[in-house]
């Protein structure tokens, strides 16, 4: 489910928010299909969503999958 450590320990302080875009309730602020996001505020959070891991560099949305499958 987390691509590294460093992943895994945000999304545990609740940094990383990690399901499906349909299921968000705050403000997402990008328009990526992706499953994980920052999240910034409390109450009514914002959402950004990630299409790469910015700590190890593996491709972590499904725009991104997409995108690869195509080519192949
Ligand atoms: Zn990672």
């Amino acid at each position: 489910m987390y691509c590294c450590d460093v992943l895994a320990d945000l999304a545990g302080r609740d940094i990383i928010h990690i399901a499906p875009l349909s299921s968000l309730t705050g403000r997402i602020l990008t328009e990526i299909d992706t499953e994980y996001f920052f999240v910034f505020g409390d109450g009514r959070p914002s959402y950004v969503g990630i299409n790469y891991c910015p700590f190890c560099g593996r491709a972590l949305s499904r725009q991104l999958w997409n995108m690869e499958k195509k080519k192949q």
